[in-house]
């Protein structure tokens, strides 16, 4: 430990996760303590949690500074780590408190160690032996003094407790008391390897060199869907722990991380640390600690787990890198991809993003000669991609409030016929987006939000799919009274399946949309019994995107290939593209080929065209080029600025004085926009107004807003939310 050592009644300052963005002072504590030691300091008439953060500043009375009450037992935050803390707030314009309690962010840090019971093999022989007895005996003397838990033991031997509790009583058995925060279990590199095929191991050595390098550098790893990108990256994660350096994989959805285990297992002989919110209390606060002094070597998690205490961090994997809930749209609004990259070059670590349809941010960053590309062609084994084509909606015959057209019908019974897996997509859960009034014409709407209320059958409830309020189903019209006449309007995936089911009256019809669940382990088994074959006709939204392997799919059926192009998102044609082209990629992954169909009324727009051709190059090069033109990112920089408040006239005073006093904005070349109303104006009763920022690339924007909005007062109810690269314009 070489970081700076601060004696007992050294002034110290400590940085705490409490709402205030600064250092408060302290003494140092009995036995002194290491610059960031994590403390407990008291604070008012509460004590709370904090790491010391520097020398103190000594601008208080002196005799009134108190004193740190204890050095807790984690290991001390790493040079590298309140480096990397200080430049993603810096970066992202948020206080560093805020920052701190991301990265602080298991329960009971300051608890003593939790303790649990363990069973061991005792002296005595038992007076009487029975089978049951026998079996426990036989499993703990195989495994010689080691201990387990009871669960281990009556899931091992296949007895039930009271066996086990009978024999401690006997003293056979010893029970003792452990530590419930133990290391994780060691992952051998060299376990379980595929043969790679030539283009796998090209790609495998590339990322070997750069894990050999010890230095910071990144690769963008693309390949079709079923390339073998995780087996190829799971060769740099066995180089990095061969060099006893920690590797971290991230993955955008929790309910992959299912199948992703039992890989990691095949491959490394055991499984990783887990970290997302599915994760138990105490498995988060022993993963946080474990990876804090070095006893978890890979790490599987969502995108928080990047503001994990790692020791020695070598590797990040970012799978499916486009994906964009790796942006956080609450709280501190940042991106994990990013903030990868960024953490990474600050722990001289590898980065590996992985995709089959990239992010033009990162398609840029290869032209521009910061990352290195490395790219599977071709499927493994048998799988070829699957064949693509348009139906043009303009000329099928389909009666309203249908939405499977005929010639889509013939497919699916088809794969019917062959017991075969379609998947019909459409990227809007509940039933209907709309509910009209056929008397009067109202639609229903929330009663906070501009947003129409979504029907959603299966809860029995209207919901907002904005702020989430729910209300139950009407059959009375709230604006003209009259009975039975609200009807819903437009397809969300329920209707969809209602519509498949009378379709296809002897098929299997699963629905798949993530508010269907009450947990992430009633997801995870529903795709599950899905990729066995439990099911003929899956109705799909967006998560079915995300990397499931489904075998049986032969055929997708995306109902409305419209839908993502229609927003005034700058991304919509890039969104668009990789939807449409990974949902394709669930088709055919195993032996048998599989087609993929788009439901359109503009075949001929240049998005469909490109999805179409397969000719990626040339849509992300004519992608490039628009952005180029207009200056925005990746070839510009851009802050979306939201005002919020209770009070329309408050909130548009303020953006209307904001756009006006420009002036700092002005100093670098940026100009700002708006305000205007937010595309969704209000929101849980707020009024939300929209000021966007546009600077160029290399133009110090984060300084400059800073100075900026300084000149501001956020009195009262009014807010103010920066985001730096917005993703979402609302
Ligand atoms: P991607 O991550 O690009 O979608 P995967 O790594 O999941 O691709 O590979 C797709 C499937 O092919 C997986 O079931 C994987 O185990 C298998 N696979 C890929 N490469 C090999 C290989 N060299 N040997 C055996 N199986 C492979
Ligand atoms: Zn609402």
């Amino acid at each position: 430990m070489d970081q700076k050592f601060f004696h007992e009644g050294d002034l110290v300052g400590v940085q705490t996760a409490q709402p205030i963005n600064r250092t408060l002072d302290y003494k140092a504590p009995e036995g002194g303590c290491h610059m960031g030691a994590f403390v407990e300091v008291p604070l008012g008439p509460r004590k709370v949690l904090g790491v010391v953060w520097g020398a103190g500043k000594g601008n208080f009375d002196i005799k009134k500074v108190r004193s740190i009450m204890r050095v807790l037992n984690v290991a001390p935050m790493t040079d590298e780590m309140r480096q990397f803390l200080i430049k993603a707030a810096d970066y992202t314009l948020t206080p560093m408190n805020a920052m701190l309690r991301l990265a602080t962010r298991a329960p009971g840090l300051g608890d003593a160690p939790s303790m649990r019971k363990v069973y061991r093999l005792g002296m005595d022989e038992p007076t009487r032996m029975t089978d049951a007895r026998a079996k426990v005996l036989d499993f703990l003397r195989d495994y010689g003094g080691v201990a387990f838990t009871l669960k281990e033991i009556v899931d091992s031997a296949g007895v039930t407790t009271s066996v086990v509790k009978g024999l401690v009583k006997l003293g056979s058995v010893n029970e003792e008391k452990a530590p419930r925060d133990i290391p994780y279990p060691c992952l051998d590199p060299d376990h379980g390897g595929k043969k790679l095929t030539d283009d796998q191991a090209f790609g495998a050595k590339i990322l070997i060199d750069a894990v050999r390098s010890g230095t910071y550098g990144t690769t963008l790893l693309k390949g079709v869907t079923g390339s073998g990108k995780t087996e190829v990256y799971l060769e740099a994660v066995a180089e990095c722990l061969r060099h006893g350096r920690q590797a971290l994989v991230l993955l955008p959805e929790i309910a992959l991380t299912a199948e992703f285990l039992m890989r990691v297992e095949a491959r490394f002989g055991c499984k990783p640390a887990e970290w997302h919110s599915g994760v138990s209390m105490t498995e988060r606060r022993r993963c946080w600690r474990m990876v804090g002094q070095g006893d978890a070597q890979l790490i599987v998690g969502a995108r928080s787990a990047l503001f994990l205490p790692f020791c020695d961090l070598g590797l990040v994997v970012v799978d499916e890198e486009h994906d964009t809930s790796y942006k956080q749209e609450d709280g501190v609004l940042y991106n994990a991809r990013d903030m990868t990259v960024l953490r990474a070059s600050l722990n001289a670590a590898q980065v590996v993003l992985a995709s089959a349809t990239p992010s033009l941010e990162s398609w840029a960053n290869v032209e521009a000669g910061k990352y290195v590309r490395v790219t599977l062609a071709s499927r493994y084994g048998a799988a070829v991609l699957p064949k693509m084509s348009a139906i043009d909606m303009r000329i099928e015959d389909l009666p309203g409030g249908r939405w499977v057209s005929p010639t889509l019908r013939k497919m699916v019974e088809s794969r019917l016929e062959k017991g075969e897996q379609s998947l019909l997509f459409l990227n809007r859960r509940g039933y209907a987006p709309v509910t009209v009034c056929r008397a009067c014409g109202h639609q229903i709407g929330c009663d906070d939000c501009d947003a129409t209320m979504v029907e959603h059958r299966f809860l029995k409830r209207l919901m907002c799919h904005q702020c989430g309020e729910t209300k139950p189903m009407l059959t009375v019209c709230p604006s003209c009274e009259a009975v039975d006449k609200l009807a819903p309007v437009g397809p969300g995936v329920e209707r969809m399946a209602e519509e498949a089911q009378a379709l296809f009256p002897d098929a299997r019809v699963a629905v798949l949309s993530s508010d269907l669940y009450n947990s992430a382990q009633a997801l995870k088994e529903h795709i599950q019994s899905i990729a066995r074959g439990e099911a003929d006709v899956i109705v799909g939204t967006q998560l079915v995107a995300k990397g499931h392997n489904f075998p049986k799919l032969t055929l997708v059926g995306v109902i409305d290939a419209d839908l993502g192009l229609k927003g005034s998102d700058l991304r919509a044609a890039e969104r668009t593209f990789q939807l449409m082209r990974q949902v394709a990629g669930r088709a055919g992954r195993a032996d048998i080929a599989g087609e993929a169909v788009l439901q359109t009324f503009q075949p001929e727009h240049p998005v469909i065209c490109a999805i179409l051709g397969g000719d990626e190059e040339a849509f992300w090069s004519a992608e490039a080029a628009e952005r180029r033109a207009a200056g925005v990112p990746p070839y510009g920089r851009m802050a979306g600025i939201v005002l919020s408040s209770f009070n329309m006239q408050d909130v548009f005073e303020l953006g209307t004085k904001m756009a006006r006093m420009d002036e700092p904005l002005r100093k670098i070349g940026a100009q700002v926009y708006g305000p205007a109303p937010a595309p969704i104006a209000r929101i849980r009763g707020r009024h939300r107004v929209r000021l966007l920022v546009k600077a160029e690339k290399s133009a110090p924007l984060q300084q400059a807003l800073l100075a900026w909005t300084a000149q501001f007062k956020f009195g009262g109810d009014l807010r103010m939310a920066i985001d730096i690269d917005p993703q979402n314009f609302y």
